[in-house]
């Protein structure tokens, strides 16, 4: 199976659900259900960053972990120092892009999706010692279940999955992920960093730290 195939999928289940969608919308909803069957525009995007994954081919996955090792390597010591400084009262909260952070998207072929595990020996020590894990994607929420149930499955505690619903797959992404920080901050979190490989996913402040894993010119979704 070549790299991307992930990709593809998910945009073959969004085509698949919007095609389900509107045949079980009734004849007087043809006006939402032509709104909805845009929902299609998400396999646009999706194909065009699986042609990107296999453009990608040349990194292969010792140099993407060695990559993610060294950013993960001046996280972890600086969270640990953050984690022991907290104020009295204040709650924690890390925030976490899925795809080739959390999970090994564009390199895990399988169903679930293995952890990138320099991220998750971060995330655990994080989770271990009180501190809350958001997960933020741009993934549209038809996914959200079998998400939820990958990242738990391979080892990290989530207290929220934020994903794309219908109106936000037509926002700009780093807009989208910003307000969702925003929102987690609302809920009395002390983002204390923000963990992502692409550059939409650290944009827009509202959070103490970012670290940016690799994603070799935009290559890596
Ligand atoms: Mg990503």
């Amino acid at each position: 199976m070549t790299r991307g195939s992930w990709t593809r999928r998910i945009a073959m289940t969004a085509v698949a659900t919007a095609a389900v969608t509107a045949m079980a919308v009734p004849v007087g909803a043809q006006a939402a259900t032509a709104t909805g069957t845009s929902t299609v525009t998400t396999a646009a995007p999706a194909a065009a960053s699986a042609a990107a994954a296999a453009a990608a081919e040349d990194v292969d996955y010792a140099t993407w972990q060695q990559d993610c090792q060294a950013v993960m390597n001046q996280a972890l010591p600086a969270l640990k120092q953050r984690i022991a400084a907290t104020e009295p009262g204040e709650k924690q909260a890390i925030v976490l892009d899925i795809d080739n952070t959390t999970l090994e998207t564009d390199f895990g072929f399988s169903y679930p999706q293995p952890a990138n595990k320099p991220v998750l020996d971060v995330a655990r020590y994080a989770q271990e010692h009180g501190v809350a894990l958001f997960f933020v994607t741009a993934r549209p929420g038809i996914i959200s279940g079998v998400t939820d149930y990958n990242l738990k499955h391979v080892g990290y505690k989530v207290s929220g999955l934020y994903v794309r619903g219908f109106l936000d797959l037509f926002k700009d992404v780093a807009a989208y992920k910003t307000a969702q920080r925003v929102s987690i901050e609302n809920k009395g979190y002390t983002i204390i960093a923000n963990i992502g490989n692409s550059a939409t996913d650290l944009s827009g402040g509202h959070a103490e730290t970012t670290y940016k894993l690799p994603d070799y010119d935009g290559q890596l979704s």
